[in-house]
């Protein structure tokens, strides 16, 4: 019997910069982003693959803490211009804002059936003890996954950081220091990275209908995050709802989203709410999520006209918030949105 000559998976690279790329200055000490050549040169294993590797660059690669939404449109555009070309895309991204670029481009790759594997690590690729040579390996080999039927085994934008492949709009970068460095703390993780590389297939986003990549290029910047402290005035609170232009706001409240009681905050949201700002309850607490009928203190936001984020993590609610308003929608119709789970970002 011939045997079935399985085609090359075909991966594209996007290499946007972040601390998986970066050098010592040898003046300074300080890590500065490097060029693709180098990072690929220091990871020689990448040629045992059998895959069709091609590399797209950010020039100059950035330090994800400068990521802003037209960079997200970048990354966007390089995989909706090679979508029928490649079998999956890896994004080498710096950890800081890993999290809100994944939550970002899950909204904004509508119908998206190929995998966004996005990646990178806590020390340089060309460091001796570098985490960055494991992670790249194994977001190309999720990346080029296929299931029996030859589907893809991702088919949604995740992270691949050490031990785990997350849900992107699920994510949180939880350390500074550890290599295992992102967690979704209210979902399971996609696979398990041990010796072989586990799927958890339940937890997989599976389009409930087939339809061609639609992207939303367009992200309203104007919401922002307001964090409540105890002690807060009426006068910043006031000052803060009342950001010029701001239309969407992400109010992170304490534990399972509560909010001080007193008449002059109530009466604040209430006001924001009435003047068409949309807000959202979203907790502090890393793990589960806004139940306001708990507690008199978040039954108050609801009753003042404040949506509830479950648990939803806070990196997504921004970002959903920005592709709800960069479509153009009023804010009746974004507030309607925000309670859907649009691609698994939030259980409902
Ligand atoms: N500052 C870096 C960045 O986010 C950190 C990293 O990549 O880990 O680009």
């Amino acid at each position: 019997m011939l045997e079935e000559i399985q085609p090359r998976p075909k991966i594209l690279i996007i290499y946007t910069g972040g601390t998986i790329g970066m050098i010592e200055n040898p003046t300074t000490k300080a890590l500065q982003p490097f060029d693709f050549s180098h990072l690929i040169d220091n990871v020689p294993k990448i040629n045992l693959l059998d895959y069709d590797i091609d590399n797209i660059q950010f020039n100059p690669p950035i330090d994800s803490a400068n990521m802003a939404p037209s960079h997200w449109s970048d990354i966007a555009a390089a995989i909706e211009d090679n979508y029928d070309k490649f079998d999956g895309f890896v994004v080498l991204h710096g950890t800081d804002t890993m999290a809100f670029s994944a939550s970002a481009l899950s909204f904004m790759l509508e119908n998206l059936h190929k995998p966004v594997i996005i990646t990178g690590s806590q020390l340089p690729i060309g460091e001796v003890r570098t985490d960055g040579e494991e992670n790249l390996i194994t977001a190309l080999q999720v990346a080029a996954a296929c299931d029996p039927s030859g589907e893809p085994m991702v088919q949604e934008v995740a992270i691949l950081f050490e031990n785990y492949l997350w849900r992107g709009n699920r994510s949180t970068k939880m350390s500074a220091d550890n290599f295992n460095a992102f967690k979704s703390n209210n979902y399971p993780a996609l696979a398990k990275i041990g010796l072989g590389i586990h799927f958890n297939e339940e937890s997989l986003y599976r389009m409930p209908t087939k339809r061609p990549l639609k992207v939303r290029y367009n992200m309203d910047p104007n919401v922002m995050f307001l964090d409540l402290n105890p002690g807060i005035t009426e006068s910043t609170l006031r000052y803060l709802l009342n950001v010029p232009d701001i239309k969407g706001i992400v109010l992170r409240t304490f534990g399972a989203g509560n909010a001080p009681t007193d008449d002059w905050f109530t009466r604040a949201i209430r006001d924001a709410v009435e003047r068409g700002i949309v807000i959202m309850n979203v907790t502090q607490c890393v793990n589960g999520g806004v139940n306001n009928k708990m507690y008199d203190t978040g039954n108050c936001l609801t009753r003042a006209g404040v949506i509830s984020g479950r648990d939803i993590t806070s990196e997504a609610a921004i970002t959903k918030m920005m592709y709800l308003f960069g479509m153009g929608l009023p804010s009746e119709s974004v507030k309607k949105y925000l309670t859907y789970s649009l691609c698994g970002e939030v259980t409902i």
